[in-house]
């Protein structure tokens, strides 16, 4: 079976979130399992700078714009970049120009990689590879199945949401500059309320789609997070499924980690508490094994619910607890922490910014790890400090409640509790969640049947690809083509 993974991001090369996780460790899980799996990325400098063997395989792709080869370091997977040095040489962020605004022109960079899927879907990208199958991620790569539906490419379509929230939507006289057909922009099309959407498109002409949990794709058929397209949903439920995200345990493991200062393991936690404490050491925080110590690594938005934690800070810090934060976003938040860090430096500690080491120190150093989302699709921290015995407080939707068990009284007689997980989006209920962490990190031995149990947690890349595979089958069976492994 021949696949084209295609999206804009891919650790630890492009990355500003979970997306660019999930495209470094799908491609390898699914290689493993015996498809034959390659990358679709745009062309930024950084990938051109990092893949192995870059070779030229086509001079255009529909656009002035070419196609290159080369390997994925570290994976080996192959990688196609479009290569447009005008639309991905640019500074900062994928999406956005220095002034923090998206670029004028998103809409053509990305339905570049709709184009390129579809010309290397019907032959013409690269006349030694063919997919069988495209499956494209996010906003950014929804045009591919329209392009691959356009050009009648024989080529199966799957679509991932990974957050509805953000839609690619584009004022409607950019839908000349996309080279689809007149009839693609209706109501059956890509058109949204008078605008061009991306995520719409994905939705409408993929054979399949998946989203990232089981539980956020039953929640984005409600009206409450469908974000306007749950009636399209509804209307695609029986091609709609949910399929959990996994780790990649190379990557997030306590056994391995080069930013911890030593390993450990569920055998031996002796290690957990020189990360905790050079964490301290390192941020500033009083060094002191007794306090209880809450991280955040995140995005600062109203998804992930850091105005609520803001609000329940007095609960942490009125118990002595200490806050290490390492997230950017909304203004207002990321002053607010700074105010009280300010404050209070011997408990709270923000960082403000992209980090990836001292993101790994936080969620192998804390005690907790906050994750208080509105809604989640999956949620990766949670399940990244659990394998590092930091046990998560999340709130109970999306990917967060399909990952995390709750430590009440039934978790905890049955073995199974891995975290604390409340119901509302409200200060109350996550104080409340603050509190129980606090009875629960008070009794050691509780404290450490919890750790270990979260550390057994495994949502490994195997599992989920297993799944995908047998998704594709489905979707190639449907379109009467086999695509048998290998
Ligand atoms: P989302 O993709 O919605 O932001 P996820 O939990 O799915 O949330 O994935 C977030 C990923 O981005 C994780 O790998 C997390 O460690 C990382 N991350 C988020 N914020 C930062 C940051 N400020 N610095 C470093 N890594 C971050």
């Amino acid at each position: 079976m021949r696949i084209l993974q295609v999206a804009s991001e891919l650790y630890p090369f492009v990355k500003t979130g979970g997306l660019g996780d999930v495209m470094a460790a799908l491609p390898p899980a699914l290689a493993t399992a015996g498809a034959d799996v390659r990358l679709l990325l745009p062309g930024y400098p950084a990938l051109l700078d990092s893949l192995e063997g870059l070779t030229s395989v086509a001079d255009t792709v529909g656009y002035p714009a070419g196609l290159r080869l080369g390997r994925v370091p570290r994976t080996g997977i192959l990688a196609y970049l479009i290569d447009a040095p005008g639309l991905f040489d640019r500074p900062g962020n994928p999406y956005l120009g220095p002034d923090g605004r998206d670029w004028p022109d998103n809409h053509r960079r990305f339905a570049l990689l709709g184009a390129a899927a579809a010309a290397l879907a019907s032959g013409r990208g690269d006349p030694r590879w063919q997919p069988d199958l495209v499956h494209a991620h996010d906003w950014h790569a929804g045009l591919v199945p329209a392009y691959v539906g356009a050009q009648g490419s024989p080529a199966a379509s799957v679509f991932t949401i990974h957050n509805l929230a953000f839609q690619g939507l584009f004022a409607r006289e950019r839908f000349g500059d996309l080279g689809l057909p007149d009839s693609f922009f209706s109501i059956d099309g890509l058109e949204y309320y008078g605008q061009v959407s991306f995520m719409k498109a994905g939705l409408q002409f993929a054979d399949r789609i998946t989203t990232v949990s089981p539980t956020y794709a039953e929640e984005i058929q409600t009206p409450a997070w469908g974000f306007g397209l749950d009636g399209l949903l509804r209307s695609r439920r029986a091609v709609l499924s949910g399929i959990l995200n996994g780790a990649d345990y190379e990557i997030w493991s306590p056994e391995s980690d080069p930013a911890l200062p030593r390993p450990f393991d569920a055998t031996n936690l002796s290690g957990k508490a020189d990360a905790k404490a050079a964490l301290q050491q390192r941020l500033g925080l009083a060094v002191e094994p007794g306090r209880l110590l809450f991280g955040a690594v995140t995005r600062l938005t109203g998804q992930k619910g850091f105005d609520l934690v803001l609000n329940a800070l007095p609960e942490i810090l009125g118990a002595g607890g200490q806050l290490a934060m390492l997230g950017s976003g909304d203004a207002a938040m990321e002053q607010g922490y700074r105010a009280v860090a300010e404050r209070l430096p011997e408990q709270v500690r923000v960082t403000v910014g992209f980090d990836e080491r001292l993101a790994h120190a936080i969620v192998g150093g804390c005690d907790m790890m906050l994750v208080p989302s509105r809604f989640e699709p999956c949620g990766l921290t949670q399940i990244y400090a659990m394998r590092y015995g930091t046990l998560p407080l999340v709130r109970r939707v999306g990917g967060l409640a399909d990952t995390v068990v709750d430590a009440d009284d039934a978790g905890l007689a049955n073995g199974t509790a891995s975290g604390v997980a409340f119901e509302d989006a409200t200060v109350e209920a996550l104080m409340d969640g603050i509190r129980r962490g606090f009875r629960l990190f008070a009794q050691p031995e509780v404290w450490r049947r919890l750790q270990r149990q979260a550390m057994a947690a495994n949502f490994s890349w195997e599992a989920a690809a297993g799944r995908y595979l047998d998704l594709y089958r489905v979707a190639l069976a449907a379109r009467g083509q086999t695509g048998a492994i290998g």
